[in-house]
């Protein structure tokens, strides 16, 4: 069956950018048409018709980092030590759908316990569940009692063993690799948030293992030395990339020009709960914080969006809530949802999938009241979301 999706503009992502009064054509999962409402509409006479006055369709949002093994709650962690895997998934499944219900119709999961976030991909892939295309990664790798040991990616770091990790991981049928290059927040008595888990050399085997096996790289790394590290050993993505030194903030000139030549990407990995980093560090400091992501813009630093979704109250069902940092920044709305459509794809190598609405790619589109053009919160005002061609009507916020 054919799907004519209209509205009062159809925002593309893009250099054709805005189709006013249009729509989309869907047919068997694809996007085959977008135009004019009235044209497509005469073309496809048979197809079941959703129209939206007064909306606008864009690309289905990408969220380059979530986490769906933790529920969000105040005790993630516990939550998940506490859960057999079969609850867990119930729980992963409900957060894949809250994800789609916020108009996020892919995710890239960076890191889950037992491989349980790749079970989800497949139950969505096949239908099972309803949720967002998932790229996952399985168990991060991680030093023994380092950050997120409890995830069951402990790893000695010797290179036989590190190439034997990357290879079960292959063989698990993750889409990346996920490696914690620093210390992180959320794991009692592992290393500093500033501190490095692996050295140069190390990182440089895991890139090559995984390249072997056709998989990228995620570091997470807050470490200023662990960001130079991960760089230099030429990882895909940096998650966080928080510039931390033993004394504070140590943003490295040298490092930003090396990602933006060698076209490392950043991932923030920050929820709408950004307002309250002032309240917990210092205004100064937070504003020091979230500037480093603008100064890597500027720079010619690729930065997509992830919101760190199941660490503690950082939802799955509020993804727009997180871009207003973008806005505080200064950057503009198209530059904005850009970030969370078009240029995800491409640093995920995506491209050809989805992030953009053009004939041929998969139809992931996402309806929202209003104009998030003109007003970036109308994109929490999610109407309908069709993900790989099936649409999904949102439940009321949880
Ligand atoms: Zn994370």
């Amino acid at each position: 069956m054919r799907l004519l999706v209209s509205a009062e503009r159809v925002w593309t992502a893009t250099d054709e950018h805005l189709v006013e009064d249009g729509a989309v054509l869907v047919e068997r999962g694809l996007i085959t048409a977008v135009g004019p409402r009235a044209e497509l509409a005469e073309s496809a006479p048979d197809a079941h018709v959703y129209d939206f006055p007064g909306h606008t369709i864009l690309p289905g949002l990408i969220n380059a980092h979530v986490h769906l093994s933790l529920d969000a709650g105040a005790e993630p962690i516990n939550t998940l030590l506490a859960s057999e895997d079969d609850e867990l998934l119930d729980g992963m499944a409900e957060r894949a759908e809250q994800a789609l219900d916020a108009g996020t119709t892919t995710v890239r999961d960076l890191g889950d316990r037992n491989g349980t976030a790749i079970r989800i991909r497949d139950a969505v892939a096949r239908g099972e569940i309803t949720g967002p295309r998932v790229l996952a990664a399985g168990p991060p790798l991680t030093v023994h009692g380092g950050h997120c040991w409890f995830l069951g990616g402990e790893v000695e770091r010797d290179e036989n063993s590190l190439r034997r990790a990357i290879a079960r991981r292959a063989e698990l049928g993750a889409d990346t690799v996920k490696v914690m290059a620093s210390g992180g927040q959320i794991t009692p008595n592992s290393p500093a948030m500033w501190q490095s888990q692996f050295s140069e050399d190390e990182l440089r085997v895991i890139v090559d293992e995984s390249r072997r096996h056709g998989l990228p790289v995620a570091a997470h790394a807050h470490g200023s030395d662990a960001i130079t590290d991960a760089v230099a050993a030429g990882v895909t993505t940096v998650e966080h990339c928080t510039w931390l030194g033993p004394d504070g903030m140590d943003e490295r000139e040298a490092v930003i020009r090396a990602m933006r030549d060698s076209g490392v990407r950043v991932c923030a990995g920050q929820s709408r709960n950004w307002h309250g980093l002032g309240a917990m560090i210092g205004e100064d400091l937070a504003r020091r914080f979230h500037r480093r992501l603008s100064n890597l813009v500027e720079d010619g630093v690729g930065v997509i969006i992830g919101t760190d979704a199941g660490v503690r109250n950082s939802v799955f069902h509020d993804f727009a809530g997180a871009l207003g940092l973008y806005e505080h920044l200064g950057f503009d709305n198209d530059r904005i949802l850009r970030m969370a459509t078009s240029e995800a794809a491409e640093a995920l190598d995506l491209g050809q999938l989805t992030g953009r609405i053009v004939p041929g790619l998969r139809a992931d589109l996402v309806v929202v009241r209003g104009d998030p053009l003109a007003r970036l919160s109308d994109l929490g005002e999610v109407a309908l979301t069709v993900a790989n061609g099936r649409p999904h009507h949102p439940r009321a916020a949880a």
